[in-house]
């Protein structure tokens, strides 16, 4: 980890192509930063729709494609409404999340913490309890059939006000599922501000789960200092705006507080005007521990492969390089010591056996 604390990745060359490609899809990966329903791909919103032939959403994969092209940030916001408006029972809650471990499967992404938002569900008419007991019976079968770790980070929906953060304290503090681990704040930042969550962080945090709000996406490093400073973030979700601020990069980079990237995601709702104009090279050469998030994968086109293959892009990395992204992500998790030494192994080995 020297290398990366000084500020470079190792293994930095003109790499790319189709061998970079290919290394990064068998590669062994953890994923902090996505998002439950917003990882509904067009083939798992198909399943759905079908369940609930009411709805304006249409069945046919095909047709979906075009459903999910977007004509701008507010088009996209109407059409993740649309599939909020398809989870509407127990059973679309444990089928959305089996199928998303199924998805990351494909990807070789070994462990997830998915940012889950009970509150939508559970004010949309689904018993608490059946939510809970949902996505934990789907996280028993991705562990056990698909070789998937799930963890859960329960999120306030920002927008919706300090009622949902009393609500999302109570959801995640009195029924706890077992694979809760962290608790985050989502939605927009402008006219949200994060210190107004204070209390609703601290109790979480006195109950042992760790801090993840979204911060710095959409507005300046003040947002950032807040997480940190008011809300305990042991983690950032994004922190774009981190890259404006050397004073804050450095506080990051002493202290290991890994930044959530998610570049293509950022690139979709404007956060940043072009992926070349993309500030993680910034925040790599600051020594800050970036890890690569694909945040809402379908609705953004894309997925965790494509967001390293971006990622080694903008950072002229080869697999070797791509591999210490990768294994930030793993010390940047919050799995046990024990698991984070095993899915490195993997890692390092993988990368050993692909330069042989
Ligand atoms: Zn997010």
């Amino acid at each position: 980890m020297s290398d990366i604390a000084t500020g470079r990745l190792p293994g930095t060359a003109l790499g790319g192509g189709g061998g970079l490609d290919a290394f990064i899809a068998g590669l062994p990966k953890a994923e902090l930063h996505v998002h439950h329903v917003g990882s509904a791909s067009p083939r798992i919103v198909a399943e759905l729709a079908a369940r609930h032939p009411d709805s304006a959403v249409p069945t046919d994969p095909a047709a979906l494609v075009d459903y999910f092209s977007f004509r701008d940030f507010a088009h996209f916001i109407q059409v993740y409404l649309s599939v909020v408006d398809l989870i509407r029972d127990a059973e679309d809650v444990r089928l959305l999340t089996y199928e998303v471990a199924r998805d990351m499967a494909r990807q070789n992404i070994r462990y997830a913490e998915l940012t889950v938002t009970p509150y939508s569900s559970i004010r949309r008419g689904i018993p608490d309890q059946a939510f809970m007991e949902a996505i934990e019976d789907a996280r028993k079968s991705a562990a056990a059939e698909l070789g998937v770790t799930l963890r859960w980070c329960f999120d306030i929906p920002g927008e919706a006000g300090l009622a949902a953060a009393a609500e999302t304290t109570r959801l995640a503090l009195d029924l706890r599922p077992d694979g809760l681990v962290s608790f985050g704040l989502g939605g927009p930042e402008i006219g949200v501000p994060r210190p107004q969550f204070k209390p609703y962080f601290d109790q979480a945090r006195a109950a042992g789960l760790h801090s993840v709000p979204h911060s710095g996406e959409t507005t300046g490093p003040q947002t950032v200092w807040d997480a940190l400073e008011v809300l305990g973030a042991e983690r950032i979700g994004h922190g774009t705006s981190a890259a404006q601020d050397p004073r804050l990069l450095e506080y990051l980079a002493e202290r290991r507080i890994a930044l959530e990237v998610c570049p293509t995601s950022n690139i979709a709702t404007r956060a940043v005007a072009s992926l070349d104009e993309h500030p993680i090279g910034t925040m790599v050469a600051a020594g800050v521990l970036v890890t690569v998030n694909s945040d809402d994968p379908p609705m953004f086109g894309t997925d965790l492969n494509t967001e390293y293959a971006v990622a080694a892009r903008l950072l002229g990395l080869d697999p070797a390089g791509v591999a210490a992204l990768a294994r930030n992500a793993v010390e940047a998790s919050f799995m046990e010591p024990a698991d984070k030494r095993a899915l490195a192994g993997e890692i390092d080995t993988y990368t050993t056996n692909w330069g042989g």
